[in-house]
């Protein structure tokens, strides 16, 4: 089964990303490097509800 999620950037907290991840692979909080075009560099960006 896979779940929306919402990755936000961990330094400016804008939601940049939307995305399915499943939940069997990953059942905790997502971490991922992503380009942030607010802080215009790769940040960690973070799994929000
Ligand atoms: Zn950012």
């Amino acid at each position: 089964m896979r779940t929306k999620i919402t990755l936000a950037c961990t330094e400016c907290q804008q939601r940049n990303y939307n995305m399915t991840k499943d939940k069997k692979t990953h059942p905790d909080r997502m971490e991922t490097k992503k380009y942030c075009r607010f802080c215009k560099k790769h940040t960690m960006h973070k799994e929000t509800k």
